[in-house]
C-alpha cells in the first residue's frame, strides 16, 4: 500500500528536521515547510516536497499543502513543529515581539491544523501531532508569551481531540523539555549562553524526540497518546 503524506512544519531545523528524517525512513512522502527550507541531503531519493512559507500566512500554507496533496494524496499526518521562544524579561519585550510569538507559536498551529482537519474528519482518518512544550503546563518568569502560547496549544490540542475523536482523528500533544536544537539562534545567543540561561541542564537529542513522535504515530489509528511530557531525567524544571 502506498504510504501517506506527512506534513511537517519547522522542518528545516531541530525537532522538525529530525521528525522529517524519521518519517522518511518509514517511506512516507513528505511536505516540509519552513520560511527558509533548503533540501535536506539525507533525504535524497525520498519523496519530498519542500515549501517556503510562514505558518502565520494561512494562504501560503494552504497553497503549499494543496500542491503537495496533488502529488501525494491528502495529508494523513501533520506535525506542527514550527515555533520559537523569546526568553527575555517581559519588560524588554515589545508589543510587536510578543504578538509575533503568539501568532507563530499558537496561531501557526491552528492555521496548519485548519487546512487539513476537514478532510481528515471526512475520511475518518488522520493524525495531528503538536510539538508543544513542557511550558504548556509549567510557568516561567522569563518566557511569558511563550508560556501563554504553549498553554493555549495544549488547550487547543485537548479540545480538538475531544471534538475529533469520534471521527477517528488523533490529536497528540507532545510536551518536550530541553532538546538540543537551534532554538537559541532566534534569541540571538549561542548554545553555551542558552545553557547558562537555563542553569546548564542536560539536553536530549532531536533524534530521540523524533523517535518518540514516530512511536506515537505508528500505534494503531484506534489508539491515541493524548499528551506526552518528555524531558531529560536529570532536570527539575
Ligand atoms: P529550531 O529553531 O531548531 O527550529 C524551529 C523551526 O521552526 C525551524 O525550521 C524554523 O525555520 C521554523 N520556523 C520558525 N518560525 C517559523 C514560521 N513563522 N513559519 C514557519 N516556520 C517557522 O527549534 P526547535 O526544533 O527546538 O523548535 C521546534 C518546536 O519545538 C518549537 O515549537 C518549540 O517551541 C518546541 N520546543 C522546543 C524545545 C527545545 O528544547 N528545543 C522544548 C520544547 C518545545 P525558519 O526559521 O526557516 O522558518
Amino acid at each position: 500500500m502506498k504510504e501517506k503524506l506527512v506534513a511537517v512544519t519547522g522542518a528545516s531545523s531541530g525537532i522538525g528536521r529530525a521528525v522529517a528524517k524519521a518519517f522518511a525512513r518509514e517511506g512516507n512522502p513528505l511536505l516540509l515547510i519552513a520560511r527558509h527550507m533548503p533540501s535536506i541531503p539525507d533525504l535524497a531519493g525520498a519523496e519530498v516536497t519542500y515549501a517556503e512559507a510562514d505558518v502565520t500566512d494561512y494562504e501560503a500554507i494552504e497553497h503549499a499543502v494543496r500542491a503537495a496533496e496533488t502529488r501525494w494524496g491528502e495529508t494523513e499526518c501533520l506535525v506542527n513543529s514550527a515555533g520559537f521562544a523569546d526568553a527575555r524579561d517581559f519588560h524588554a519585550v515589545s508589543h510587536a515581539d510578543f504578538s509575533r510569538e503568539i501568532d507563530v507559536d499558537l496561531k501557526g498551529v491552528l492555521n496548519c491544523t485548519k487546512i487539513v482537519i476537514d478532510a481528515m474528519s471526512r475520511r475518518k482518518s488522520g493524525t495531528i501531532i503538536n510539538i508543544s512544550s513542557i511550558s504548556d503546563r509549567k510557568t516561567a518568569p522569563a518566557a511569558v508569551a511563550y508560556t501563554a502560547s504553549k498553554f493555549a496549544v495544549r488547550g487547543a490540542s485537548e479540545s480538538l481531540r475531544e471534538a475529533e475523536g469520534k471521527n477517528n482523528v488523533r490529536v497528540i500533544n507532545i510536551a518536550p523539555g530541553y532538546v538540543k536544537t537551534n532554538i537559541h539562534a532566534s534569541m540571538g545567543i549561542s548554545f553555551e549562553q542558552y545553557c547558562a540561561l537555563l542553569g546548564n541542564p542536560d539536553f536530549m537529542s532531536a533524534e530521540m524526540l523524533a523517535d518518540i513522535v514516530l512511536f506515537c504515530w505508528k500505534l494503531p489509528q484506534s489508539v491515541c497518546i493524548r499528551d506526552l511530557v518528555v524531558a531529560p531525567t536529570r532536570t527539575s524544571f
